[in-house]
């Protein structure tokens, strides 16, 4: 039995569904779940075209219901969630995975709605469960984080003996032709990057102000962007798990039009994450603000450019001689539109997602309790990368620039 749930049917629940298409051997029977049908059904109707062999069940559910997710477990039974909703329905859904006994796996920490937090203590916390019910949960499954997670573990295994100072690099040098639209879920999107920023050195974080460090990096095939530090989730399970990092930081690219549209919507109170009195409504107005943004999964059509993404690392090598390494991937928007009708973002993050789904029916990447990405082997990971769409590059003692 190989039957798969994918809940959320936007930018990356419709390439998970593609990439469980082009891989239907290992997945025996699919559903997508999400809170409005008819989206689902845009993506079912595009995969019943385009594979002939793969039908992708459909159903609504509003995932922030325990009930209504249990229901669906128990009459579907599926062996793996993969949760492409929102970072809000993480708990509700591993609840509704403890009581009736499905394996996990997400590409976003938990977030609470009223708090912008990006923190993982909430989803270890259910290590012991999901241990003594032998489940399997695998947190963090996209890109960033994801990929890259997969590319420090894969570092640390082949190349080196210790890894004392990591950067993770993460530029879309794309162009989608609007004003301003950002590239996955905008309310989660504007959340991350609206916040202060955080990096660890020395055994502890670094608060600075949003966007304060900064400079002009380097990436492959597209040449030289201004590049911004800011947290991202996956330094804090880095860290933990690879204690030899005496530094670690993310760094984003954006364009000078993109940073004034932040800092208007973060000055006129739109990034709001508590909610406002409307007409006699309470409303939040970052979700209005979503609401009234270019849908990211429909941004592909005129996208233009590519993403590079990857690991900077610095350290010793397996005999103790001080060494630098740059794992990447770039990805082209228009490529990812071709096969999926969508941008590079939403690709990378469900190509990634899929691989983990692909590694957990494989039982590669399967063990009882709750894991992030690099405590898994890298290997086959990193072995399906090019086969499922994402090929990746490596360079050794290069000046990293950071
Ligand atoms: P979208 O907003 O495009 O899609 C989210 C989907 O989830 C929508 O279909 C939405 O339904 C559905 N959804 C929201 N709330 C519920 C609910 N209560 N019950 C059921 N379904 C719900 O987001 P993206 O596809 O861009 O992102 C999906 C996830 O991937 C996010 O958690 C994001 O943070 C993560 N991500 C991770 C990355 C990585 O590299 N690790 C990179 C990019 C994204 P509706 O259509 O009704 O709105």
């Amino acid at each position: 039995m190989s039957k798969v749930l994918v809940i959320g049917a936007g930018g990356v629940g419709t390439v998970v569904a593609h990439k469980i298409a082009q891989n239907c051997e290992i997945f025996s029977e699919v559903m997508l779940a999400s809170r409005t049908l008819s989206k689902a059904k845009v993506i079912s109707d595009a995969i019943g075209t385009k594979y002939k062999s793969c039908k992708i069940q459909i159903v609504q559910i509003d995932a922030n219901k325990l009930s209504e997710l249990i229901t669906l477990f128990r009459s579907f039974k599926p062996e793996l969630v993969i949760n492409v909703a929102l970072p809000y329905q993480n708990l509700t859904i591993m609840d509704a995975c403890i009581a009736c006994g499905v394996n996990y796996l997400d590409t976003a920490n938990y977030e609470p709605e009223n708090e912008a937090k990006f923190e993982y203590k909430w989803q270890w916390a259910y290590q012991d469960k999901f241990k003594q019910a032998g489940l399997t949960a695998i947190l963090g499954c996209g890109f960033d984080p994801g990929t890259t997670n997969v590319f420090t573990a894969y570092a640390v295994k082949h190349h080196f003996g210790e890894i004392h100072y990591l950067d993770i690099v993460d530029c879309n040098a794309g162009d989608h032709g609007k004003a301003f639209a950002t590239n996955f879920n905008s309310e989660i999107n504007i959340r991350e990057i609206t916040q202060k920023g955080k990096y660890w050195e020395n055994g502890q974080w670094i608060v600075t102000e949003p966007h304060e460090i900064h400079k002009v990096l380097n990436y492959p095939n597209i040449g030289k962007k201004e590049s911004y530090v800011i947290y991202h989730e996956e330094l804090e399970s880095l860290v933990k798990h690879f204690p030899t990092l005496k530094r670690a930081r993310f760094w984003m690219t954006f364009g000078q039009e993109y940073l004034t549209h932040l800092r208007v919507i973060k000055n006129i109170g739109m990034a709001r994450i508590d909610s406002v009195l409307y007409n006699g409504i309470e409303i939040v107005p970052i979700q209005f603000l979503k609401a009234v943004l270019p849908d990211p999964g429909l941004l592909g059509k005129d996208y233009t450019g590519e993403t590079s993404i990857g690991c900077r690392i610095r350290g010793l090598d397996k005999r103790g001689k001080g060494q630098t390494y740059y794992v990447y991937n770039n990805c082209r928007h228009q490529d990812s539109y071709k096969e999926t009708g969508t941008q590079s973002v939403s690709y990378t993050t469900g190509v990634s997602a899929s691989i983990g789904a692909i590694l957990f029916m494989k039982n590669i990447w399967s063990k009882p309790g709750v894991f992030n990405v690099e405590e898994f082997d890298p290997d086959p990971f990193m072995e399906q990368l090019p086969k499922q769409g994402l090929a990746w590059y490596e360079i050794f003692n290069e000046n990293l620039e950071v």
